[in-house]
């Protein structure tokens, strides 16, 4: 049994790549081995600054899921069938 020499994870019989791999090695032949090695440091690695801005950016899109979550289950209030429900303070008059 012959590991992918790549990603030495998946199991090759034929190719000394992995499908996968085989994609990447494809990719390195049309833009260079040095090129791929800059855009994966250049997106994949962040230093700390990068790492807190993506955190905050993934904090602000779960909170905003969230909340847009808490507002799917609210009544729709603009729906002319929608009663405002009766409460202590206010009372519903049926008094012209
Ligand atoms: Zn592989």
């Amino acid at each position: 049994m012959f590991t992918c020499q790549l990603c030495q994870q998946e199991t090759c019989y034929i190719y000394k790549y992995c499908d996968t791999c085989q994609n990447v090695k494809r990719i390195m032949n049309c833009y260079g081995a040095k090129e791929v090695l800059a855009i994966l440091n250049r997106v994949c690695l962040r230093n700390t600054q990068q790492q807190d801005y993506k955190i905050n950016k993934e904090l602000k899109e779960t909170f905003k899921k969230s909340l847009d979550k808490t507002k799917e289950n609210d009544v729709d209030k603009t729906d002319a069938s929608y009663e405002t429900p009766i409460t202590r303070n206010k009372k519903k008059t049926n008094s012209i």
